[in-house]
């Protein structure tokens, strides 16, 4: 089943790796079939080199295996949550990859410094706030979910498209698992730009509003006039 959607999220988890965001068993991503239900994913632990569309596992929105025979990745839960929370997307990725996880770590949001952050992320790319003991004490991916819903509140996941767990590491999503991987390559640089800008100008300031709407408003939206027209 969803031979389709299989090859997509292995394509997107291979692109992942190729982009050297994700090495040994490291991060994963997800699409899902909102028709159906289902969302399918990386099996858990299983190294890049050699995966293949067959082991991707098929989950319903409460995390059942539907098809596979190998467990889904363990952040399962956290994709669920926000396959369920976010109604608009299609896709999800994660990754630890070192530029946009170090920031993750500082517990610090990526202030938009340029055009390059602008033309995909209409604003700072948010961190979430720390688990409590409580939470972690509890159903821990479900918490990191829930703690990404409660920081995307207000926000539009169009706009915002990817966030930063504190001292963890970056979620993306997009309509696509290929465009969720996409995300996770721009966060990746975006973070590595804005430290070197911190470096160079720790006075550093964001971009105008205007700058920034300017750059996002031109690749999407309506008035959208970037690329080529479909
Ligand atoms: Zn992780």
């Amino acid at each position: 089943m969803l031979e389709e959607l299989k090859a997509q999220v292995c394509a997107a988890n291979l692109a992942l790796h190729a982009a050297g965001l994700a090495i040994l068993t490291w991060g994963n991503a997800s699409s899902i079939d909102r028709d159906e239900g289902f969302v399918v994913i990386k099996p858990s632990g299983v190294p890049y080199e050699g995966l293949c569309p067959e082991q991707m596992v098929v989950v319903d929105l409460d995390g059942n295996v539907v098809e596979g025979n190998l467990r889904a990745s363990s952040d399962a839960l956290t994709h669920l949550v926000l396959y369920r929370e976010l109604e608009s997307i299609g896709g999800v990725a994660h990754t630890h990859s070192i530029y946009a996880s170090s920031w993750a770590q500082a517990c610090r949001s990526i202030p938009c410094y340029g055009t390059t952050h602008a033309d995909h992320f209409r604003g700072p790319v948010p961190v979430t706030e720390q688990l409590t003991p409580t939470a972690l004490e509890g159903d821990y991916e479900v918490e990191i979910g829930e703690a990404i819903v409660r920081a995307m509140q207000g926000i539009d996941p169009g706009e915002i498209p990817g966030i930063l767990v504190a001292s963890h590491g970056p979620f993306t999503w997009g309509e696509s698992a290929e465009q969720a991987a996409q995300h996770s390559i721009i966060v990746e640089q975006i973070a590595r730009m804005a430290a070197l800008t911190e470096g160079l100008a720790p006075t550093a300031g964001p971009i105008s509003g205007q700058l920034r709407d300017k750059h996002f408003l031109r690749k999407h939206g309506a008035e959208a006039y970037y690329g080529q027209m479909q």
